[in-house]
This record gives C-alpha cells, sequence and structure tokens, in this order.
C-alpha cells in the first residue's frame, strides 16, 4: 500500500504490478483533473515516463467523479460540466481497454507517493 494527499486528506492506494508496467517502468500516480471546470476526475497510474496518451481502465482509481461514467459509452466525459476528454478505445497491441484522451482536456498532476 501507498499513500497520496490530495487536498488535505489521505488516500490509500494499492499499485498494480503486472506485466505490462514491468514492461513500462516505474509506476506515478496522477489526478486527473477537467481543464474546463477543474473537477476532479480520479487517481491513475502512470507507468513509466512520457506523455499520457491514453489511460488504461485497469489504471483508473475511480474515486471523485470517475464513478460516475458509464463504461459502456464510445465517450469519456466530465460529468459536471460534460467536456469530453476521450475516446474509448481498445489498445490493439495488448486488448486493453483504454480512453484515448485529449490532452487539451485534462490536467494531470503528479502526486507524491508516501509509504
Ligand atoms: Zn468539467
Amino acid at each position: 500500500m501507498i499513500k497520496v494527499i490530495v487536498d488535505r486528506k489521505k488516500i490509500n492506494l494499492k499499485l498494480k504490478y503486472d506485466r505490462y508496467q514491468k514492461k513500462r517502468g516505474k509506476p506515478k500516480i496522477l489526478l486527473l483533473i477537467c481543464s474546463n471546470c477543474r473537477e476532479k476526475i480520479a487517481l491513475y497510474q502512470k507507468d513509466g515516463p512520457g506523455w499520457l496518451k491514453r489511460c488504461y481502465l485497469d489504471r483508473i482509481y475511480p474515486i471523485y467523479t470517475f464513478n460516475k461514467i458509464n463504461l459502456n459509452q464510445k465517450f469519456f466525459k466530465c460529468q459536471k460540466c460534460g467536456q469530453i476528454f476521450g475516446e474509448k478505445i481498445i489498445f490493439k497491441k495488448e486488448k486493453r481497454l483504454a480512453f484515448k484522451i485529449d490532452r487539451n482536456n485534462i490536467l494531470r498532476k503528479k502526486l507524491k507517493l508516501l509509504d
């Protein structure tokens, strides 16, 4: 278990370690925020360096408004203002369900990991 702090609240998370993580490298936790209304969307485990191009469903910690998102829909939208964050895809190389994100519509904040 690791902890992150968001708005002075501690949140316990269990990082996911699997073959995808091994391939990409050290995980970090990002807080995803709507760029339009600043609503918190979810926490996300990003494995390895580089831009966040897609959010894999199995890396999303569904706290905040992500809980209310209907995963059967094609588009991933802000539950507060309706801004579209991305489109649901299957990342073919790995056959993983993901959202291909529009990087202008999501703000990413890297959180410090505490033991
Ligand atoms: Zn919004």
